[in-house]
C-alpha cells in the first residue's frame, strides 16, 4: 500500500519507528479517527503486517505474514465488527455484543506466536467498514473489555476506528493513544467556504483575535455551523500537509485541529455557537 506512505507521512514514520525498537514500543490500544475509514482501516492493517512480518521488512515483503495480512486472511490479525468474528449462536446483529466481547478475552487468554491485531470498526451493509459509535460499540461491551485493553497479554494491539473521538465511549479514549487520520478523499477536502476567512490566520496577530472570532462567527450564519468546522478542519489539513517538515508548525496545526474538534463537540452538546466560536478562535491563537 504505497498511497499510506505517501499520504500519512508523519503515522508511517511514528509506526515503523516503534516497531523496529526491540520492544516494539507502540501503544497497546490505538485510536484513529478521521472521516476516512477505510484509510484507518488500510493502516491498521499495514501496522499489522509490520508487526509480524517475519521477511525483510520491507514494504513489498512476500513473507507468509505479509501475504496473509494483504489478503485478510491472517489468523491473528482480525476485524471485530457486528458482522464480524462473532461467537456461535450469538445474533445480535446490531452491536459488538457482550458475548463477542467474552469470547475474544477469552481467545486471548491463549497464548499466540504472532502479534495479534483486533481492529475494532462496523460494517454497513454492503460490508464497508465504517466508525464505531455509541451506538455499535456500547459500554457494557467496551467495559467487559476494559481490563484486557488496561492490560493486555504480551503481543496484542488494539486499533479502534472512528469517525470523532466524541463518537467513542470516553473510557476508550482516556485508554488509547488517539491519531486523527486526514482524508484525501475529494468530498472531504472542501473547504471554499471558509478559505478567505482562514487565510493566513497562522500569522495573525494577538490583537487580531476579534476578526477573525467575527469572520468564523458570520460564515455559521450563512453556514451550518458542522459544515463550517469541518471544511477549518479540511484547510488545516492541506495546511499540514504543505507544512509537515517543519516541525513546530506541524505541532501548532496538530493542536488547531483538535481545537476544532473541540468546538464540534461543544456544538454536539448545544453550547450557545457564539461561545463556541469565541473559545475556539482564542485557541487558535495560543
Ligand atoms: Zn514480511
Amino acid at each position: 500500500m504505497p498511497s499510506l506512505d505517501k499520504n500519512y507521512p508523519f503515522l508511517m514514520k511514528y509506526f515503523s519507528k516503534g516497531i523496529q525498537n526491540p520492544d516494539k514500543n507502540i501503544a497497546h490500544c490505538i485510536l484513529f479517527y478521521g472521516t476516512d475509514i477505510q484509510a484507518q482501516y488500510n493502516l491498521a492493517l499495514e501496522i499489522a503486517r509490520m508487526l509480524n512480518c517475519t521477511g525483510d521488512h520491507t514494504p513489498e515483503c512476500s513473507c507468509l505474514n505479509c501475504r496473509w495480512i494483504r489478503e485478510n486472511s491472517h489468523p491473528a490479525v482480525m476485524t471485530i465488527s457486528k458482522v464480524d468474528n462473532k461467537p456461535a449462536n450469538d445474533d445480535s446483529k446490531q452491536v459488538i455484543s457482550i458475548d463477542q466481547a467474552r469470547m475474544i478475552k477469552n481467545d486471548l487468554l491463549v497464548s499466540s506466536d504472532y502479534h495479534r491485531v483486533l481492529i475494532f470498526c462496523d460494517k454497513d451493509k454492503d460490508g464497508n467498514v465504517c466508525g464505531l459509535n455509541e451506538t455499535n460499540f456500547q459500554e457494557p461491551t467496551a467495559n467487559a473489555l476494559l481490563k484486557t485493553f488496561e492490560e493486555p497479554p504480551s503481543k496484542t494491539t488494539f486499533f479502534f476506528l472512528t469517525n470523532d473521538k466524541t463518537d467513542m465511549i470516553s473510557t476508550i479514549v482516556s485508554r488509547a493513544q488517539c491519531f486523527f487520520v486526514p482524508s484525501f478523499k475529494e468530498e472531504d477536502r472542501d473547504f471554499s467556504i471558509v478559505k478567505e476567512t482562514m487565510a493566513g490566520y497562522l500569522s495573525l496577530e494577538r490583537n487580531q483575535v476579534l476578526d477573525l472570532n467575527d469572520g468564523i462567527l458570520n460564515l455559521t450564519k450563512d453556514n451550518e455551523a458542522s459544515i463550517v468546522f469541518n471544511q477549518i478542519q479540511n484547510y488545516m489539513t492541506e495546511l499540514l500537509k504543505s507544512n509537515l517538515e517543519n516541525r513546530g508548525l506541524k505541532m501548532k496545526i496538530l493542536h488547531d485541529i483538535n481545537s476544532v474538534e473541540k468546538a464540534k463537540r461543544e456544538l454536539r452538546l448545544n453550547m450557545n455557537i457564539q461561545t463556541i466560536v469565541e473559545n475556539l478562535s482564542f485557541e487558535l491563537m495560543l
